[in-house]
């Protein structure tokens, strides 16, 4: 690692440490009410914002809008409405015999300086979705956005400017090496935002440190259909979820299932909805070359081992609104790739295994529903997965049995925007959540203050240790909590009493 690299991340970082304590100490309300300004900025700039989501990485100025901007200020608005109350301290339930004149309270306080390092996906909306909370609840932030999308991640740091003091939103720009510059500088927190490598680098950089990190990683979502799904809106709603963004999104479709007995029917009106897409407009180019290499290798190697194209859209453009060629990608090049279904056999190939992150939906036919689950579960990923069914009962009691962190039923994957759903995974897809006040449990930490109002000169348990303060201390146990008859219970309470005057001449 450069030691310029290092010396200027440690600069942004040092900035902020000084920066965060008098931010903090504004109180919730007072940052809440800086911030909601937020919302308009987002929303005046909204065709700033996609435009330049467009030039960067190729985002149809449709999905730059729905997928970005508002749920952006969305987030804002939720955030600054509910931050107050969830900053309240807290009492803590105290039992008056055994802790007399006590009280106990639950401060959440900021952890201080987050690290905050995010993908070129959404490379708007999602580091707003940590910066938003952690600002609210008195953190200082160093952002380092995606090197593919460097101005998206200026832009996010733009939105801040005058509503914040001066380096309390940070931003260090660079590649890998500035992410790992980042984790070991003297931030309080990681929250990381990316691949299973990275995320990996990024969880040994911090247990070096000793310090959190809050991970979300890839995905390879299934969705399953059942034979009494709407097939329709099964056709449709899996098309966006596996299209949407190109594909390049974590919780994208990458794998569906559906019952024998529907497959065809479903089949053939997923290939017509994939076959209508208009190149550019609902389905942009990738957005880098690497990208589009590991779309390429995947339908190879699975085309190899017998899986067969059943759908290829176009990638030429057209349709009624691309006034927007399909633009150079972030690396100056174009990357098409059209949208494509194909049909899967088994489960064992890179396209069913790994992280696909483009336009291709493979669909695999399943005997039933338990066959269905099994496949579904057989993942190192667990982000998200759908259920599309007609019976909602069957469909919660399914949910409870997939190995993921969002289940959504007849729908997928948008519960990201919804700012007060918690988003996360498990496996390899990490362990961070982001979304609902869930996420507060990574953003700050508890400071515990007991009162002792007690004008005893000494409490029942310090020096000396004496026979009759064992006797107390075990009487009073049978008393609280032991499931003993009434008679037991008495002889406790006896002992009780007796100890205590044993206890009380002991001076
Ligand atoms: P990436 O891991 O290549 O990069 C992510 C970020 O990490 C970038 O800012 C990069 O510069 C930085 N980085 C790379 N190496 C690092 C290191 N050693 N230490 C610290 N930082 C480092 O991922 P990407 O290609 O930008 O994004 C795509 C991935 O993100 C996909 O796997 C996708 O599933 C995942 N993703 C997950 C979620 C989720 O919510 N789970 C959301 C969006 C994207």
């Amino acid at each position: 690692m450069g030691a310029m690299v290092q010396d200027e991340v440690v600069r942004v970082v040092a900035r902020a440490r000084a920066a965060q304590p008098a931010w903090a100490e504004l109180g919730a309300p007072e940052r809440a009410r800086r911030l909601a300004k937020l919302k308009d900025r987002v929303l005046e700039r909204a065709d700033a914002i996609a435009d330049c989501l467009h030039e960067e990485v190729n985002k149809p100025s449709v999905e730059g809008l729905l997928g970005e901007v508002l749920p952006s200020a969305d987030l804002v608005q939720y955030w600054t409405r509910v931050i107050p109350d969830l900053l309240e301290p807290t009492d803590v339930d105290l039992d008056s015999i055994a802790y007399p004149n006590k009280s106990g309270t639950i401060f959440r306080e900021a952890r201080g300086v987050v690290g905050v390092i995010m993908p070129w996906n959404f490379p708007v909306a999602l580091p707003l979705r940590t910066i938003v909370p952690a600002l609210l609840a008195g953190n200082a932030v160093v952002f380092k956005p995606s090197e593919v999308a460097p101005r998206s991640g200026a832009l996010v740091v733009g939105l801040f400017a005058g509503l914040v003091p001066d380096g309390v939103v940070g931003i260090a720009q660079g590649g890998g090496e500035v992410g790992a510059a980042l984790c070991s500088a003297d931030v309080d927190l990681v929250v990381f935002t990316g691949s299973v490598t990275a995320g990996r680098a990024v969880a040994h950089a911090c247990a070096e440190k000793l310090i959190p990190c809050a991970l979300e990683l890839g995905g390879k979502d299934a969705a399953i259909v059942l034979a009494d799904a709407d097939l329709e809106r099964a056709a449709n709603g899996v098309v966006w979820g596996a299209m949407m963004n190109a594909g390049q999104n974590c919780a994208s479709i990458e794998r569906v299932y559906v019952d024998r007995t529907v497959a065809d029917a479903f089949t053939k009106r997923v290939c017509a909805v994939v076959l209508s897409l208009r190149p550019g407009t609902d389905v942009a180019p990738l957005a880098t070359s690497a990208q589009q290499a590991v779309v390429q290798g995947h339908i190879e190697e699975s085309t190899k081992s017998g899986a067969e194209i059943l759908a290829r859209g176009s990638d030429a453009p057209r349709g009624s609104y691309p006034p927007r060629a399909q633009r150079p990608a972030a690396d100056g090049e174009t990357h098409t790739y059209p949208p494509t279904v194909v049909q899967v056999h088994g489960d064992d190939s890179p396209l069913m295994r790994d992280e696909t992150f483009g336009p291709v939906l493979p669909i695999a036919v399943v005997d039933g529903l338990e066959e269905a689950i099994q496949r579904a579960n057989a993942s190192r990923y667990g982000l998200t997965a759908s259920i599309w069914t007609r019976d909602h009962k069957k469909a919660q009691r399914i949910a409870r049995r997939l190995l993921v962190g969002v289940v959504t039923i007849n729908n997928h994957g948008f519960t990201g925007a919804i700012p007060a759903a918690p988003w996360g995974g498990r496996g390899e897809t990490g362990w961070g959540i982001t979304g609902s006040p869930l996420a507060l449990d990574a953003l700050t930490r508890p400071r515990f203050v007991l009162a002792d109002r007690s004008r005893a000169k000494r409490e029942l348990w310090w020096f000396p240790y004496t026979p009759a303060l064992t006797r107390i201390a075990s009487s009073m146990a049978t008393l609280r909590c032991s499931s003993r008859g009434l008679l037991a219970r008495a002889k406790a309470l006896f002992s009780l009493l007796w100890a205590m005057m044993a206890r009380a001449r002991e001076g």
